[in-house]
């Protein structure tokens, strides 16, 4: 496997195109065999390293899918083509049920007090977040993820479920430390994938790390031996109601309206959003949420990748963009400052973007600005069908790339 150095992370829709088109030739069979090996940060050749570009949509899931197809048959890319749908149908599950991103603000910061009042648990915690349980793997997954903000979705699934059963820690505080740090934390993936190795997603099917297949996968490099909590039972808590509730129809945007476009993280590839129509634009404006990912501090790593990420997104449209301090005085007052009486921006799903704007909400309504989004057919097209497990979402895939691309 070739070997890539991932210290490094330029945050541009070019280097997000530079990955993609080096990867394409491996989204096939060499995905398929190689995918679920973890080498370590310097030799990342059987994964794309695409999630924190994918994820701001510096590159979209229709760009990687079209470069697997271009290279490879369906039957040959299905696997990595399947990937990049889990991302799809974690965002449309949750948008459908956003009770479980609710409940999840709110409990992280019941287990965070829980964790500040009782020391035996904060030590704990102290120590898994500086990687200083005595697990060897764990230990150095948690380095790896503080200096490189990526881990392999094989090593996140082991620490979760080592996080979880061995170290008995709160979910909610694994999946708060992970999108503190991972570049591409996604309030869906990161979310849901924390519950599935739990045991909170399917009901009664948790994910076990077994000793054996961190050596056969890491290739020797981590061996946990008898360390590990054997056959752990899955997590049962009451939890919100998990029934799907209708999609949000966002507010229509009004092509007669002077408008300012707002980038957010959700988006930074605005401008080749289909159906954007020509628009009266009096400024653009760039509001940087990375901060809003958790009350406990994000990593400066995450910030500046978001930082580079929209001033990227903003360079492909010409104005000079204003950054806004992120108050919803602000942004009201940039946007009368503007002459502009509607604000348009990429459709923002379910996460801590859409917490902030609906915090601004009232302030914008009470000025007489309208929110409108703008929602990617892929989306549109794709979310309705995550009503219930991967699987059958899965099946889907094919009559979704035929209308898709
Ligand atoms: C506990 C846990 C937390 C996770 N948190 C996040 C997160 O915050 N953000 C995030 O983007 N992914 C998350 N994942 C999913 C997955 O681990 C990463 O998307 C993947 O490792 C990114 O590396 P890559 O780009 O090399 O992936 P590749 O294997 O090359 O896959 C290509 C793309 O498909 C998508 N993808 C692949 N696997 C998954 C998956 N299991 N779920 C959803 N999308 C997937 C990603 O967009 C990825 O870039 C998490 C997984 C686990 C088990």
């Amino acid at each position: 496997m070739s070997s890539q150095l991932q210290t490094k992370w330029p945050a541009t829709r070019a280097e997000g195109l530079r990955r993609l088109d080096a990867f394409a030739p491996k989204m096939g069979a060499v995905y398929k065999a190689q995918r679920n090996y973890d080498l370590g940060p310097e030799n990342r050749g059987g994964v794309s390293v695409l999630s924190p570009y994918l994820r701001r949509r510096l590159i979209t899931e229709e760009e990687a899918v079209a470069a697997a197809l271009s290279r490879h048959s369906f039957a040959a890319a299905e696997k990595f083509v399947q990937e990049v749908f889990w991302r799809t149908y974690w965002k449309g599950w949750l948008e459908m049920r956003p009770q479980v991103w609710r409940e999840y603000r709110v409990g992280v910061e019941r287990d965070r007090a829980r964790a500040d009042r009782y020391g035996d648990l904060g030590a704990a915690l102290v120590a898994a977040e500086q990687g200083e349980t005595g697990i060897d793997c764990f230990d150095a997954w948690a380095r790896e993820l503080a200096e490189t903000g990526y881990l392999h979705n094989h090593a996140r699934m082991w620490f979760a479920s080592i996080w979880i059963f061995t170290l008995d820690l709160p979910w909610r505080l694994g999946a708060d430390f992970f999108l503190r740090r991972l570049l591409d934390g996604d309030a869906a993936s990161n979310t849901l994938s924390w519950r599935w190795v739990a045991g909170l997603h399917t009901k009664g099917k948790n994910y076990a790390a077994r000793a054996s297949n961190i050596k056969k996968y890491t290739e020797g490099r981590f061996d946990p031996g008898y360390a590990l909590t054997p056959n752990p039972s899955p997590l049962v808590e009451d939890g919100p109601a998990l029934s799907p509730t209708p999609l949000r129809s966002p507010e229509p945007l009004d092509p007669s309206q002077p408008s300012v476009l707002l980038l957010t993280e959700e988006d930074c590839s605005a401008e080749n959003i289909d159906a954007f129509p020509a628009l009266d634009w009096r400024a653009i404006g760039v509001l940087p949420l990375a901060n809003e990912r958790s009350q406990a501090a994000v990593s400066a790593k995450v910030a500046d990748f978001d930082r580079g990420a929209l001033t990227d997104a903003a360079d492909r449209w010409s104005a000079e963009p204003k950054w806004i301090e992120p108050t919803p005085e602000a942004l009201v007052a940039w946007v009368e400052g503007s002459g502009a009486r509607q604000i348009v921006t990429p459709f923002t799903p379910v996460g801590w973007v859409r917490d902030w704007l609906d915090r601004a909400r009232s302030d914008l309504a009470e000025a007489g600005v309208v929110l409108a989004e703008q929602q990617r057919r892929w989306d549109r097209t794709s979310w309705p069908y995550a009503t219930a497990g991967y699987f059958k979402f899965k099946t889907r895939i094919p009559s979704l790339i035929g209308k898709l691309l």
